[in-house]
């Protein structure tokens, strides 16, 4: 039965400070304590994460977990929310998180609403929590009728709490990872992490526009000058396999200060990608490209003779700033 409080987690620990800054206003107004969770392989961050706001932290020490293993995350988290019944459970929407919280939810019976970019509680005790659907052309609200209510939160959605000197409980675990039910048969490193495009700050992207795999050596000298990641829109990814990871809304929703889209033509799978981008570039040689709707700057031209030309004045430009006599 779900007692009170709201219960956050995230193995990003980032992530979960966000999460803490939302459930502090949540249990402001459903009472009970915030209480949050790590888990790994050493015991780590519970002092950081009462700083920010959490009156309990459950800190799960697994041995065995340099593989990582979805089991051994829903058994710890799963016995950290029977010990502590909270009504409300949010879970960082990363690649694990969005793995964990419908097992999560399943296992407690609830329901479970996926990438909420607001949240509030209503009369009723139920939690609203607002989506973006149809690839970001609509709001959805959606009303969690059952507790606890489980919830999946994309990253810098919210504000993580000033920190302060507080005190708090840290609840040591330690576990023994559960018996896998799947075994990892091979392990390849990729050349990209995904993860470094949803938190990345500048993201130069690849589109149709790039005609043979060699030449995003354009966009990679790009990236270097701008200290950005390499991104793609799914052609590139899918079918050609150029790069591992695309933007959109089957790939990753990402939400850089800068975003330089380069040979694409702006479809609006792609677009519910970058929705959250805060300034978008466009290079595009078609003039009526639907990109261009979506941009704050168009470049109207051939990305072959555009890309060399902007990495090198900026390259340029960073030379003189270093330098400035
Ligand atoms: C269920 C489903 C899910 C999908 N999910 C995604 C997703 O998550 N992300 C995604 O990206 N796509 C997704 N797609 C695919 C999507 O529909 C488009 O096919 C894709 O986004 C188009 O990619 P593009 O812009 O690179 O290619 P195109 O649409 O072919 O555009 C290429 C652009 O490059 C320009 N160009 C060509 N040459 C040059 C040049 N030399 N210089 C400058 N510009 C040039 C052209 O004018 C054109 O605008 C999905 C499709 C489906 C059916």
């Amino acid at each position: 039965m779900p007692g009170m409080g709201v219960m956050v987690y995230s193995e990003d620990m980032d992530l979960e400070l966000q999460l803490l800054g939302k459930g502090r206003e949540l249990t402001d107004k459903l009472g009970g304590p915030l209480s949050a969770v790590v888990i790994g392989p050493e015991q780590r961050g519970a002092d950081e994460l009462i700083r920010h706001g959490a009156d309990k932290v459950y800190s799960y020490k697994v041995s065995g977990l340099d593989l990582y293993s979805i089991e051994t995350y829903r058994s710890a988290l799963l016995e950290a929310v029977k010990r502590e019944s909270p009504q409300v459970i949010l879970i960082g929407s990363t690649k694990r998180g969005r793995e964990l919280a419908p097992r999560i939810a399943s296992a407690l019976r609830t329901g479970c609403m996926t990438e909420c970019i607001e949240l509030e509680v209503d009369e009723g005790g139920g939690l609203l929590g607002r989506r973006l659907v149809y690839g970001g052309s609509a709001l959805a609200t959606e009303r969690s009728q059952k507790k606890p209510h489980v919830a999946t939160i994309p990253p810098r959605v919210f504000k993580r709490a000033e920190p302060s000197e507080r005190k708090g409980e840290i609840i040591e675990m330690e576990m023994e990872p559960p018996r896998p039910r799947a075994v990892i048969v091979e392990r390849r490193k990729k050349t990209r992490e995904g993860g470094a495009l949803e938190s990345a700050r500048v993201i130069v992207a690849a589109g149709r526009g790039f005609k043979r795999k060699e030449d995003l050596r354009l966009l990679e000298d790009l990236a270097e000058v701008l200290g950005a990641e390499i991104g793609c829109t799914r052609p590139l990814a899918a079918d050609s396999g150029w790069l591992n990871e695309w933007i959109g809304i089957s790939g990753h929703k990402v939400r850089p200060r800068l975003y330089i889209a380069c040979g694409i033509s702006g479809t609006v799978q792609h677009l519910a990608g970058i929705r959250d981008a805060q300034v978008v570039v466009s290079i595009n040689k078609d003039e009526g490209a639907n990109i261009f709707q979506a941009s704050d700057y168009g470049i109207v031209g051939d990305l072959y003779t555009i890309l060399p030309a902007l990495t090198k004045a900026l390259r340029r430009s960073k030379g003189k700033s270093r330098n400035p006599s």
